[in-house]
């Protein structure tokens, strides 16, 4: 009898409570490792606590500290040579399939766990169980399967159960989410968001709302979008069982403003990951402009210009030196063109200096603003207008 287990199910029933089990763990990693633990963007009740320490424990065996310490890390270094597990610097296949690895060498970097490690569990539990027997929670989650489902469903659920957040976290999230998808926020590091419904796993595919708002707890951002490990949240919440610090605000428009004022650089530098990604397509819609103006005049330009689309939008210091030529190329046969490339940067610059008094800094503002609109050029104008009315 307890060989084929108390639960004698045909191979679809496994598949689904493997999807159940799996689903749990995903749940686990994003709302108590993830959004509480590193991002401190909620408080859980002891209860949902305790219960996602033990579950990830029996599934999954990292320890928070090392878990939270690798993470904040990986923010803290984005996409730098310092970044644990950065596809732009080790290449989206070792990420993708290799990304464990990184995640244990990392682990293992005792300075990393010190730096970046503060704040997590440190109770009896934690230091003589937890973080001290890491194999036996796997051996016994083994037990469990094997006396429910039988030795060898049993023993391939736990594989599963193993495998999953090693392949969907530490590859497709860290993969695929700083290299393919869509962006909603221009922020500085390559995040993307890999598909708007976030359920599979947990809502962490919207890794580009996350990484422009890393202590908001709720990671879905427009109206079509779709993060299952907030509602959970919700539901929590709603049981007492949570309590959320933070979410990531929500740009607001009234009539655009004759002169930018406290309020709004206030509005502005709170949504800057939104004003660059509206900025993004203005300079998009110039270059069409330009574009379509140097087919029918100079096609020769037209052809320099065509070359600058891939690198228009990606940081410059990111870019190797044969893309930079051919950036530089195309933006001199194009004075708009270049204008609104470089107004960009000078737009990113007036909140990122740290040492400026409020009022140069609204001053920085106003200036770019006025340049905007007489710059003669329609996109910059209109983008200008709509910089005012954030409220
Ligand atoms: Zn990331
Ligand atoms: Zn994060």
């Amino acid at each position: 009898m307890l060989f084929s287990g108390v639960f004698d199910l045909p191979w679809w029933g496994l598949v689904l409570v493997t999807l159940g089990l799996t689903h749990v763990t995903i749940a686990g990693v994003t709302i108590y490792l993830h959004r509480c633990q590193a991002h401190r963007a909620l408080d859980l009740h002891p209860l949902p606590s305790h219960f996602f320490r033990f579950w990830l424990w029996m599934t999954t065996g990292m320890v928070t500290k090392e878990w939270a310490a690798v993470h904040r890390k990986h923010h803290a270094k984005c996409e730098g040579a310092e970044d644990p597990h950065s596809p732009q610097v080790y290449g989206i296949n070792r990420v993708l399939w290799g990304g464990v690895l990184l995640y244990v060498k990392e682990a293992l970097n005792k300075d990393t766990i010190k730096r970046y490690g503060h704040g997590t569990p440190d109770d009896w539990m934690e230091r003589n169980i937890y973080s001290r027997f890491t194999l036996s929670g796997i051996i016994l989650m083994g037990l469990i399967n094997v006396a429910l489902f039988g030795i060898l469903p049993g023993f391939l659920i736990l594989v599963v159960q193993l495998a999953w957040i090693p392949f969907w976290a530490a590859g497709v999230i860290n993969g695929i989410g700083h290299f393919w998808g869509y962006r909603n926020f221009e922020c500085e590091d390559a995040s993307r968001n890999i598909v708007p419904w976030g359920i599979l796993i947990g809502g962490e595919e919207l890794h580009n709302n996350h990484h422009s708002f890393a202590s908001s707890a709720k990671l879905s951002n427009k109206w079509y979008e779709f993060d299952i490990g907030w509602m959970y949240i919700r539901l929590l919440e709603m049981a007492g069982l949570a309590t959320v610090k933070k979410v990531a605000p929500r740009p607001r428009f009234q009539g655009a403003k004759a002169m930018v004022d406290g309020e709004t650089l206030q509005a502005v530098i709170a949504n800057r990951y939104d004003v660059l990604a509206k900025y993004a397509k203005s300079l998009k819609a110039t270059l069409a402009d330009e574009l379509g103006k140097a087919r029918r005049e100079a096609p020769h330009d037209a052809k320099a210009l065509a070359r600058v689309r891939r690198w228009l939008h990606i940081d410059e210091a990111r870019l190797a030196d044969k893309q930079r030529t051919q950036l530089e190329a195309g933006l001199a046969r194009s004075k708009p063109l270049h204008t609104v490339y470089t107004m960009r940067q000078d737009l990113a610059a007036i909140w990122s200096r740290s040492t400026a008094s409020r009022e140069q800094v609204l001053k920085q503002l106003q200036d770019w603003c006025h340049r905007a609109e007489t710059s003669g050029i329609r996109h910059l104008e209109e983008f200008s207008q709509r910089l005012r009315s954030y409220a």
